[in-house]
């Protein structure tokens, strides 16, 4: 019996959980996991008594009564046994937070909810109603309220409500896993009963037809339904279950449900007809009827309602996946989901350093192609004119003219020479700074703008260094003059001079003399130039590859670290249609494994 209120417990939790995620289809469209639910609706002619069979299953008195339509919207009810000695008491799915413990107020509710869909009027609408009733005396069971069938239509009423009404019953009981409740009153002939029809139409084995009877105590004197009530008058794989409700008389006298269930069980009790069937009569053993056929119901769907379940779940996941996971509201879990996001970015970027994505080779382009040309590039022929060196060399000997070497001149010619190599040290810094930048920070569009922002202060940071270093690997080349180089000069000097010492005359230096200065200076130059275009990569890999590698989001860390659970709310600020769709993915796929695990544990507790 435990096992038995799990599975149908479970099924009414499903059912509950989907109709929250407005699962439940309101205008017809009845969803998957909800149809995959077997459930069982309450079907009959108007008057035949549909609510107060229910009313005496719940063991309550809560539903709207009275001559003409009544029930005009399906009511979902949900019951649910709680244990013994706990207060009954109601809920609403449309009022979630409120407790009904007056079923007079449910009522009250049942109908102006249904007044607020249809209006005041005689219409009806097939947006049901959700209820959930639990109380001890109840058992675990989930049944459908419907309209009753009805043959014309009357004042007040639209011209199709006939059919209306028929299609909107018959979207329930065409499902091949609901259960009907076909009621029928024993003061009419049972051929002209509209639930039979209608049951015989969509379930003509009478598989998963429950055939009841209302209304014994109205019969005319002298006849009885043993002829039904022993399925002789129309054959049902289950047996047909005998009931009397409380007359209308009662219901205006208040008769507790409680006596009207005793009062039913001493009518088939003492009556010399149906004495020997009375165990298999009356209201509560309908409802044990009912919850045991519920189970074995939904024990043969569960193979099914997993497959369901699994390929929903596979469906959630990978929309999940597509949406990005939600978004934990503490800030904890935030600052988690920040630093991870932050992780995978930087993962990313160092992939694109390490080869594998574009990024490494941007690069490495930088240092074999851009910067050697550029280095090429460097307009030494114009420096190294005649004319600027004899320039240079001369201002530099001043009012005393060098001997045999003009090492001033040397000097300033070299030196100034060398900064030309200033501009592309820091091109090659900059270029590299450009790739490092545009690498993929358009991935994460959350916090791409916090997160572009440190890390273009970071690269920025980085590029300064870079700046520094590789300035000053030039610089480094022209404080200090390579030894061996000058060694060499006096020498070439020597021997391509006239074998005298010179004379100290400005006019006894010929072009050859000059030229043969640009051409030292230029080899020099050259020999730099050479070691540059090696240095240079060094210096931007280890102050901008290395270290962006290394510490991009370091810093970024330390800021995200020191934020309140606000700002990092704020950090992970989405666009509130994604944040609304990932809300309800999430809460369905949460939905759905709940529901896996449940049944999982259902089916193996057999
Ligand atoms: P529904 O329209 O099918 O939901 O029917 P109701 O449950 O509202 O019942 C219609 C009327 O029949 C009410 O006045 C009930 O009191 C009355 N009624 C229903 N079942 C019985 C029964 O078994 N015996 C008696 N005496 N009256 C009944
Ligand atoms: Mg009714």
């Amino acid at each position: 019996m435990a096992a038995m209120g799990n599975v149908i417990g479970l099924v009414n939790r499903i059912q509950r959980a989907c109709t929250v995620l407005g699962d439940h289809g309101g205008d017809g469209a009845l969803p998957t996991l909800w149809e995959a639910l077997p459930s069982v609706a309450v079907v009959g002619g108007q008057s035949s008594g549909k609510s107060s069979v229910l009313e005496s299953i719940v063991g309550r008195d809560f539903l709207p009564r009275g001559s003409g339509i009544v029930t005009r919207r399906p009511l979902v009810l949900q019951l649910h046994k709680t244990e013994e000695g706990e207060k009954d008491y109601a809920e609403f799915m449309h009022m979630p937070r409120r407790r009904f413990t007056d079923f007079a107020l449910v009522r009250k509710e049942i109908e102006d909810e249904t007044d607020r869909l249809t209006g005041r009027t005689k219409q009806i609408s097939p947006v049901p109603i959700h209820l959930s009733i639990y109380s001890p005396n109840v058992v675990n069971l989930t049944l459908i309220d419907l309209p009753g069938l009805t043959k014309v239509a009357i004042e007040g009423q639209p011209e199709t409500i006939v059919e209306d009404i028929e299609n909107m019953v018959r979207l329930h009981v065409d499902k091949p896993n609901c259960i009907i409740l076909a009621i029928s009153p024993a003061n009419q002939d049972i051929a002209t009963s509209d639930a039979i029809k209608l049951a015989r139409e969509v379930d003509p084995t009478g598989e998963r037809t429950f055939g009841v009877l209302t209304k014994l105590d109205l019969m005319d004197k002298g006849t009885n339904a043993l002829d039904v009530l022993e399925g002789r008058a129309y054959r049902l794989q289950h047996p047909w279950v005998g009931i009397v409700n409380r007359s209308q008389a009662d219901i205006n006298r208040n008769v507790d449900m409680i006596i009207a269930r005793k009062k039913e069980q001493e009518f088939f009790a003492s009556s010399p007809e149906y004495a020997h069937l009375a165990s298999r009569m009356g209201s509560e053993y309908l409802a044990k009827l009912l919850s045991q056929e519920l189970e074995a119901v939904i024990r043969a769907r569960i193979p099914s309602i997993t497959s369901l379940i699994n390929k929903t779940i596979d469906e959630l996941e990978s929309e999940m996946d597509h949406l990005g996971r939600p978004i934990a509201s503490d800030a904890g879990a935030q600052l988690y989901l920040i630093l991870e996001l932050c992780r995978a970015f930087d993962k990313i970027f160092k992939e694109h350093l390490d080869g594998g994505r574009p990024g490494g080779d941007r690069i490495y382009g930088v240092f074999d192609n851009q910067l050697p040309s550029a280095l090429r590039k460097l307009p030494f022929d114009r420096y190294l004119s005649l004319q600027n060196v004899k320039r240079v060399v001369s201002e530099a000997d001043g009012y005393q003219p060098h001997l045999i070497a003009p090492e001033q001149g040397y000097r300033r010619l070299i030196e100034s020479g060398l900064k030309y190599f200033r501009g592309p040290a820091e091109a090659s810094v900059d270029a590299v700074h450009l790739v490092l930048k545009e690498l993929e920070l358009k991935r994460f569009p959350t916090l791409q703008k916090e997160l572009a922002a440190a890390c273009y202060q970071a690269l920025e940071r980085f590029r300064e260094d870079g700046h520094k270093t590789a300035l000053r690997l030039v610089d480094m080349e022209s404080m200090y003059l390579t030894v061996d180089f000058f060694r060499k000069l006096p020498q070439e000097v020597d021997k391509a001079g006239t074998g005298s010492p010179p004379t100290p005359a400005v006019d006894r230096y010929t072009d050859t003399h000059f030229r043969r200065i640009a051409s030292n200076v230029s080899s020099y130059i050259g020999m730099v130039s050479e070691t540059l275009k090696n240095t240079i990569p060094k210096a931007v890999v280890h102050c901008q590859v290395r270290e962006a590698k290394r510490s991009l989001l370091n810093y970024f860390y330390t800021q995200v670290g020191s934020k309140d659970a606000k700002q990092l709310a704020l950090l992970l600020d989405e666009d509130p249609n994604l944040m609304d769709r990932r809300q309800q993915c999430f809460k369905r796929l949460e939905l759905y494994k709940s529901a896996r695990s449940e049944i999982d544990a259902v089916s193996w507790a057999r």
